[in-house]
């Protein structure tokens, strides 16, 4: 074969110009790189994904193949999700695509910088010649920039996943891109943040289906978004905040009321304390076991006027010496034999499990001399039995705490239940 045919071939697997693909050949084989060795590194270089013909393709590989050690790979996959996000790097303002991509080994994630030229179009199957690859949240993901060749693929590949990002809120993780939800907005209101460009308003909130609830922010706010609300919101991206998912609408989200309600659970999942203590955080779950324990700063408590933090001794944390509001706060400790959370109870909770308000408290320890009857009373009354706990897990440096927005004793007999239930009517 002569060097015109070598240039031939190559440049017909690769698609790429003739006279570039000479100009390389002829500089490799003028220092002396034998031709297999220097039309390897040519497919290297433009990134050939189809192994036919002499030279092999190193860097091509499946999906489930790449690692963080790769530095670039050639990849064949269906375009799953592809959403757009405004970010700000060197002084500037940028748009960057991001999603998922499939194949029939899995699937990844990517970034699309602004240099990249290609279409992302959920469902295509594209083949990404020399695409960038890194390490994020501790996996391998694309980067596809500038260097990196699309070509739209007519093969259909036969993937496991689905096309196009629709998603269920309970099906949501931290990191995806690029999402489709019909939820009804449950709770929305504006909020005025300092934003990059000074003071600018968002609504955050929170949306149901029927599969959960999780909180929102609508960084650019969306007209159709409002409280009571059914819409069908596209491209959003998904971030973590206290550890539960959160869905977030941006400039480049498309908002469409929809004309049916959609419908929303009544229930959250129940799960056990270890397994959601270890998902690191839920918006809204349901946790049964028993209260072992009412930690310190239970009962009466004081909290500082000026940010509602628990007052010690008469000083605020941030504020010093204050004067502080009397509250009725719980903190117990529920176990289910897997682990422990701290359920923190608020005023209303609390008042229903010690049988008294916040005057009966009061008058309660000014009879006995000492705030922590209050406490003690409360003990009494719930530690050692089973609850069914409903509320916001989230898992920090301050341990597991549940904000309960339900707290019931589990009873399996109908008949206590049943007058349990008649008590608090009556009451
Ligand atoms: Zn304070």
């Amino acid at each position: 074969m002569s060097l015109e045919d070598h240039v031939e071939e190559l440049a017909s697997d690769l698609d790429v110009d003739k006279e570039e693909v000479r100009r390389d050949l002829e500089n490799l084989v003028e220092y002396s790189v034998p031709m297999d060795e220097a039309k390897q590194s040519l497919r290297r270089k433009y990134g050939d994904g189809d192994s036919g013909g002499s030279g092999g393709t190193p860097s091509s590989k499946a999906i489930s193949e790449v690692t963080t050690d790769d530095s670039n790979v050639t990849v064949t996959a269906v375009v799953l999700t592809s959403g757009r996000r405004s970010i700000q790097y060197n002084g500037d303002q940028h748009v960057i695509r991001e999603g998922q991509l499939a194949d029939e080994s899995g699937t990844i994630s990517y970034t699309a910088w602004d240099g990249f030229e290609g279409d992302l179009e959920p469902g295509q199957t594209v083949q990404f010649g020399n695409a960038g690859v890194r390490e994020w949240d501790g996996h391998p993901e694309l980067n596809l920039g500038q260097s990196t060749q699309a070509e739209t693929v007519e093969t259909p590949l036969d993937i496991d996943a689905e096309v196009g990002g629709e998603s269920a809120l309970a099906h949501i993780e931290p990191g995806d891109r690029g999402i489709t939800v019909e939820v009804q907005v449950l709770e929305c209101e504006e909020k005025v943040i300092d934003g990059r460009d000074g003071e600018t308003t968002i609504l955050s909130g929170v949306l149901g289906d029927e599969s959960g609830r999780l909180p929102f922010t609508d960084w650019e706010p969306h007209d159709a978004i409002e409280e009571g609300a059914s819409v069908r919101i596209e491209e959003t991206f998904v971030r973590e905040f206290r550890g539960a998912p959160s869905v977030n609408v941006s400039e480049f989200s498309t908002v469409t009321p929809l004309s049916e309600p959609v419908s929303v659970t009544e229930d959250a999942p129940r799960m056990r304390i270890r397994e959601a203590v270890e998902s690191g955080g839920q918006f809204d779950v349901e946790l049964v076991g028993n209260v072992i324990e009412i930690r310190d700063g239970s009962g009466l408590i004081e909290r500082c006027p000026d940010c509602g933090r628990v007052v010690q001794n008469g000083q605020c944390r941030t504020h010093g010496a204050v004067e502080g509001e009397d509250d009725l706060r719980t903190k117990a400790i529920l176990d289910d034999g897997t682990a422990t959370v701290t359920v923190i109870l608020d005023d209303e909770i609390t008042e229903r499990v010690y049988g008294g308000d916040l005057d009966d408290a009061r008058e309660h320890a000014r009879d006995a001399m000492d705030k922590e009857v209050v406490a003690d009373r409360i003990a009494e009354r719930v530690v050692g039995h089973e609850y069914v706990v409903r509320g916001s897990l989230s898992v920090d440096e301050y341990g597991a705490n549940l904000n309960a927005t339900e707290f019931e004793e589990a009873d399996d007999d109908p008949a206590t239940r049943a007058s349990d239930f008649l008590q608090e009517v009556d009451a």
